[in-house]
C-alpha cells in the first residue's frame, strides 16, 4: 500500500514520475478519508497549502531542479504550531477561531523544504495529558485498537503516521507528549534537544520544557523530518546557535563499542511484565549488535513526577495568562465589566483539565508558597540533570521503557488524574534535564499493542542516537507491521 511507504521509497517514485506531488497528496486525503472517522487524527485538513506545495514540487521536476529530501512528502502538524491564516486552536475551545497572522518557524522550514502540510493534528488541550481525551474537538483512537487512547498529548500526529494518513508529523514534548504517543502507537518519535528546533510560533505550554519534534515509521524519516525542521533561529531566545549536522550522513555506521547504560529505577516496581520483557529483550539487541550494556541509576527518578508537575503546572498557569477574551480567540459575551470579561472567558474557554493545571500553577507561584513548591522544584531539578551528567561519564546513551504500560483503554484514566500522570514517569526527565529521547518500537504485547523502548543522549548528540536507532531498526521488524484498520 502506498500509504505505509517511507519517504525515501516515495521519492525514487516521484524522481521517476511513477507518481507526482499532487497524486501523492490525492493518497494522503484518500486515506483520511477512508481511516480519519475511526481515529479521529487531524482536525482541520490543510488542502489549499498542501496541494500549492504539491504543485510547486511537481513543477521543479519536471524542470529538474534540485529537490530537498522530503519534498512533497505529506506531514501533519500537531495544531498548536502556528500557521498563517489558518485556524490553530491549540485543541481549545478559547482559540477556536483564532488564526494566526503569522507562520511557526518550523511551519516556515517545512515551506521551504517543499513539505505538504495536509492538516492539523488532534491534541490534548494545550498539549496538557498522556491520552489524546482531553482536547475540545473530540479524542483520538489508537490505530491498533480503538478502544485504546493513541497516548499523549501528540496523539493524533501519532495516530495518523501509523495509520498512513501521513508520512511524518510533527508533535511537542513537554514531558513526553512525542515519546509516549509514539510507544503507543508502535513508531519512531524524537524529542530533540532543548534549543535545537525553535519554539517560534509553538503555543506554549512550559516553556522551559516544550520542544517541538517529528513522527515516522521509520527512524530516516525521523532524521530527514529533524533535519528540516532544526537550526538556530533568532526569534527563539532559547534556541541553540549551534551546527545542524548532516543526521542521515553516518545513520547507517555500525555501533560496535557504544557503551549503554538501562535505568535501573525504570525497570523496577510498577512496570508491566510485558513491557519489562520487551525491554530487556531491546537490550539484548543491542548487545548483539556490539553494544556494551551496563546498569545504570538516576537516583532521583523518584522525584520526577512530582517536580515536572510543579514546574510544568507553575509555568502553564502562567503562560496561558495570555488568554483573557482581549487579545486572542474567544470572548465570552454579555459581562457587565472588565474583570467579569476576563473570568467568564476562561471559564467558559478552558477544559477540566486546564483549569486544574492553572489553579495549581497559580498556587505554586504564590507568595508564601514559591520557595516551597516551584523553588524546591527547581532545585531538584538540577539534582536531577546531575545524575544525568554522571550516567554520562560512564555510558554513552541511556535505555528505559517509553511508559510502564502499553495503550490502556479510552476513559479508564480520566476520572484520576494522578494515574495519568504517572504514564509520564520514564520521559519526563529528558525534558526536565533538556535531554534528546527517542522511542522506537521494540515489540507487541499479548493484546497486539505496541511497545516502546526509550532512548536518551546527552545534550545535542541526536546524531549517535539516530544511528543507534538506525542499527535497532535494522536489526528487528517490529517498524514492518501496520495496524489493520
Ligand atoms: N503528559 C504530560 C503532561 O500532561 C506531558 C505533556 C506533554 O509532553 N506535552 O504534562
Amino acid at each position: 500500500m502506498l500509504c505505509y511507504k517511507t519517504s525515501s521509497e516515495l521519492r525514487k517514485s516521484l524522481l521517476k514520475r511513477e507518481i507526482s506531488a499532487k497524486e501523492l497528496v490525492d493518497e494522503a486525503y484518500n486515506r483520511i478519508e477512508l481511516v480519519d472517522e475511526k481515529i479521529n487524527g487531524l482536525i482541520l485538513l490543510t488542502k489549499e497549502i498542501a496541494y500549492k506545495t504539491a504543485e510547486e514540487v511537481d513543477k521543479r521536476i519536471g524542470i529538474k531542479a534540485d529537490l530537498p529530501p522530503l519534498a512533497g512528502i505529506p506531514l501533519a502538524i500537531k495544531d498548536n504550531m502556528c500557521t498563517k491564516d489558518i485556524t490553530t486552536t491549540a485543541g481549545s475551545n478559547i482559540l477556536r477561531n483564532f488564526t494566526p497572522p503569522y507562520d511557526a518557524t518550523i511551519v516556515k522550514k517545512l515551506h521551504e523544504n517543499l513539505i505538504p502540510i495536509i492538516g492539523k493534528a488532534n491534541l490534548d488541550e494545550f498539549a496538557m495529558g498522556s491520552s489524546t481525551e482531553t482536547g475540545a474537538f473530540g479524542l483520538s483512537r489508537n490505530p491498533w485498537n480503538t478502544a485504546m487512547v493513541p497516548g499523549g498529548s501528540s496523539g493524533g500526529s501519532a495516530a495518523a503516521v501509523a495509520s498512513g494518513e501521513a508520512v511524518v508529523a510533527l508533535g511537542s514534548d513537554t514531558g513526553g507528549s512525542i515519546r509516549l504517543p509514539a510507544s503507543f502507537c508502535g513508531i519512531v518519535g524524537m524529542k530533540p534537544t532543548y534549543g535545537r528546533v525553535s519554539r517560534f510560533g509553538l503555543i506554549a505550554y512550559a516553556s522551559s520544557l516544550d520542544q517541538i519534534g517529528p513522527f515516522g515509521r521509520c527512524v530516516e524519516d525521523v532524521a530527514l523530518t529533524l533535519q528540516a525542521i532544526s537550526g538556530h533561529d533568532h526569534r527563539d531566545s532559547t534556541s541553540a546557535d549551534r551546527p545542524v549536522p548532516d543526521y542521515t550522513a553516518n545513520i547507517r555506521d555500525n555501533i560496535r563499542g557504544l557503551r549503554i547504560g538501562v535505568i535501573a529505577e525504570m525497570l523496577g516496581k510498577g512496570i508491566n511484565s510485558e513491557v519489562k520483557a520487551a525491554i530487556e529483550n531491546a537490550a539484548r539487541v543491542y548487545e548483539e549488535l556490539g553494544a556494551s550494556i551496563e546498569e545504570i541509576s538516576i537516583p532521583h527518578t523518584e522525584y520526577a513526577i512530582s517536580t515536572y508537575y510543579v514546574v510544568a503546572m507553575a509555568e502553564a498557569s502562567s503562560n496561558l495568562a495570555r488568554f483573557d477574551g482581549v487579545k486572542y480567540g474567544y470572548r465570552a459575551p454579555g459581562a457587565e465589566n472588565l474583570l467579569k470579561m476576563y473570568t467568564k472567558t476562561r471559564a467558559e474557554g478552558f477544559g477540566e483539565e486546564v483549569k486544574r493545571r492553572i489553579m495549581l500553577g497559580t498556587y505554586a507561584l504564590s507568595s508564601g508558597y514559591y520557595d516551597a513548591y516551584y523553588k524546591k522544584a527547581q532545585q531538584v531539578r538540577s539534582l536531577i540533570k546531575k545524575d544525568f551528567d554522571a550516567a554520562f561519564e560512564r555510558v554513552d546513551l541511556l535505555l528505559s521503557p517509553v511508559c510502564p504500560v502499553t495503550a490502556f483503554e479510552i476513559g479508564s484514566k480520566t476520572d484520576d488524574p494522578l494515574s495519568m500522570y504517572l504514564m509520564d514517569v520514564c520521559t519526563l526527565t529528558a525534558n526536565l534535564s533538556g535531554l534528546p529521547g527517542i522511542s522506537l518500537p521494540c515489540g507487541f504485547d499479548s493484546k497486539g499493542l505496541p511497545v516502546g523502548v526509550q532512548l536518551i543522549g546527552p545534550v545535542l548528540s541526536e546524531d549517535l542516537m539516530l544511528r543507534a536507532a538506525y542499527n535497532f531498526e535494522q536489526a528487528t521488524d517490529y517498524h514492518l507491521r501496520h495496524p489493520d484498520i
